[in-house]
């Protein structure tokens, strides 16, 4: 017997639409940015059918479609998380170390826990709870080395209907005895957990060495000839993050050119490849990160903690070789998971590498920029037609200071830059994953 086809749904959102046409870091921001001040989203089977002015579009809405009313607020694209490790959450806020030290003393205790499975599945239902309630909702997350972290992870995504990108950490040596696999289990490990997941209910899997140093080089090419069998893999780690890692790299790989090259020489620099930090590379780097398609994650709020360095945002941008960028909350090294807060800290480093972060250029990188980077703006990080309603909406008025700095807006570039210098999970009003509402601050539902 044949299943009955199922009706379609329908979803209507009506507020002030604010998204993207283009990469502006290289056109002029004032045309890279798409707006409609009284904008409608209709939505059917999770994907965007009609954007516009209300006026026109709501003649498109389909019979008994209700529309949500967010007027006041601001439709964005949900954002796009280039980095983060969600077994850390509870060990964010981490005192006094820097990278290497800061590991041993707090990470790799935090992970060991995730050997057990209800354990991981709790902290996996917290960490994409606190997600959403950031307007976030599509990340690229390391699990631990534990396969058991990986099916809990993806468990719950599933349940919220979230694209999200996720892997075991490969680690075969320069790690305690309980969190390291051999370069031949974690190869079967993530073949098992590819089968399982990839591809299936919005979940794609990211084959994840966590950085030259824990991986022996069979592991590295290991991870190359998995990634080999499938180019719609996705893959990553860890580069150039702080001086001694960079030094150390050095020692231990002694043959290859740069940081970058080590990963490159095992096949990992390609498309969907997404290298964390990259504060400490050259220009050759950058040249071949351009190239190859290969994006790198700037993670500012963790690299401030951490004291590990700027990244120099506006070298990776050069127009002449411009490379494919997201940001990241490195969470637990990251101090929040709220994207307005990597924005508020990539300005001020911006600042003290002398250059001025524009808020249309912010908001790109935390949308639109981070789905390029993922090579997925296919599907998220714009609100158009054809793509998927992962959507967040922006409450300019959240708090009473916050309120009385918008009275003094006079653009949209100023609202979205005082959303990003003053916002937080406070700001985000709802947020939509695949259409359907997976947050709302202001009702007590459990989702
Ligand atoms: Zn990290």
């Amino acid at each position: 017997m044949t299943p009955a086809p199922t009706p379609p749904v329908h979803a209507a959102l009506r507020g002030h639409i604010v998204t993207f046409r283009g990469n502006p870091f290289l056109m002029p921001p004032a045309d890279a940015l798409v707006e409609e001040a009284d904008g409608l989203v209709v939505i059917t089977n999770g994907r965007i059918t009609h954007v516009g002015p209300y006026s026109e579009t709501s003649t498109h809405l389909p019979p008994g479609t209700d529309v949500a009313d967010y007027r006041g607020c601001l439709i964005s694209a949900g954002f796009v998380d280039t980095h983060v490790h969600y077994p850390q959450l509870p060990m964010i806020a981490a005192y006094g170390e820097q990278l290497l030290e800061w590991l041993e003393r707090y990470t790799f205790p935090t992970e060991r826990r995730f050997a057990d499975g209800d354990y991981a599945a709790t902290i996996a239902r917290t960490f994409l709870r606190e997600l959403l309630r950031c307007g976030t909702t599509t990340a690229a997350v390391y699990c631990t080395v534990h396969p058991q972290s990986v099916d809990a992870f993806f468990t719950e995504s599933t349940r919220l209907g979230t694209l999200m990108v996720a892997g075991k950490v490969l680690m075969d040596r320069n790690a305690p005895d309980f969190l390291r696999d051999t370069a031949q289990r974690g190869y079967d490990e993530s073949r098992a957990l590819i089968e399982r997941w990839h591809g299936r209910n919005r979940q794609f899997y990211a084959v994840t060495p966590r950085f030259a140093p824990t991986s022996t080089p069979a592991q590295l090419e290991l991870a190359g000839a998995l990634l080999a069998q499938d180019e719609t893999l996705f893959m990553q780690t860890h580069l150039a993050e702080n001086r001694a890692e960079v030094a150390w790299v050095k020692e231990l790989y002694p043959d290859s050119r740069s940081y970058l090259d080590v990963y490159d020489r095992a096949g990992l620099v390609r498309p969907r490849s997404v290298m964390g930090h990259g504060i400490y590379v050259d220009e050759q780097d950058l040249c071949r990160c351009h190239a190859s398609g290969c994006a790198l994650a700037h993670c500012p709020t963790s690299n401030l903690f951490l004291g590990s360095g700027a990244f120099r945002l506006f070298d990776v941008m050069d127009a002449k070789r411009p490379v494919r960028t997201g940001l990241g909350t490195d969470i637990g090294a990251g101090t929040s998971l709220s994207h307005l807060q990597s924005m508020n800290e990539a300005y001020k480093i911006a600042q003290m590498n002398g250059h001025r972060l524009h808020p249309v250029q912010a908001f790109w990188l935390a949308t639109q920029g981070g789905a390029q980077a993922l090579h997925l703006d296919g599907r998220i990080g714009t609100v158009a037609v054809g793509m998927d309603a992962d959507l967040c909406i922006l409450d300019p008025k959240a708090t009473p200071l916050q309120a009385l700095r918008t009275e003094m807006c006079d653009s949209t570039a100023d609202l979205l830059f005082s959303l990003m210098m003053l916002g937080d999970d406070r700001s985000i009003r709802a947020t939509y994953a695949g259409g359907t509402k997976v947050h709302d601050r202001d009702e007590s539902a459990t989702f």
